[in-house]
């Protein structure tokens, strides 16, 4: 009797050239209590989500975003995924905290902020000529 889950059919799968692989060879029809009579072909190579199906990924749903600078932007929707572009407020949600956490003041450069202080303390002056300094 030849029992698909045998583990000897399993071995001549493998030794099957590669030219052979998906050509149903000799299906053998097992006789199910349940569903009754099927062909078992399991000369096809089963599709998994795992390392198979990362061959078949190649359409990009999702492309730069102008705002936020991630590979967001998904190209039939025409909105961020990250930010929400191009709603004007930035899409943020209170159940993600990480996220915010991510994105928040204090995660880029602060090129605006970073002096900000400085020139509060001195009044915010400007066109002025800073002093030469002396050594003492
Ligand atoms: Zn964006």
């Amino acid at each position: 009797m030849d029992l698909w889950w045998s583990s000897a059919k399993e071995d001549t799968r493998r030794s099957l050239p590669r030219s052979k692989v998906n050509q149903p060879l000799q299906t053998p029809t097992i006789i199910d209590p349940l569903f009754g009579t099927r062909s078992v072909n399991r000369i096809t190579p089963k599709q998994t989500k795992g390392t198979q199906s990362f061959g078949k990924r190649h359409n990009k749903s999702h492309t730069l975003c102008r705002r936020c600078g991630r590979r967001s932007f998904h190209c039939q929707k025409k909105t961020c995924a990250q930010c929400g572009y191009p709603a004007a407020k930035l899409r943020s949600f209170e159940w993600a905290t990480k996220a915010q956490r991510r994105k928040t003041t204090g995660t880029g450069r602060c090129a605006y902020i970073k002096t900000l202080t400085v020139r509060f303390k001195n009044g915010f002056r400007e066109g002025s000529q800073a002093k030469p300094r002396k050594s003492a």
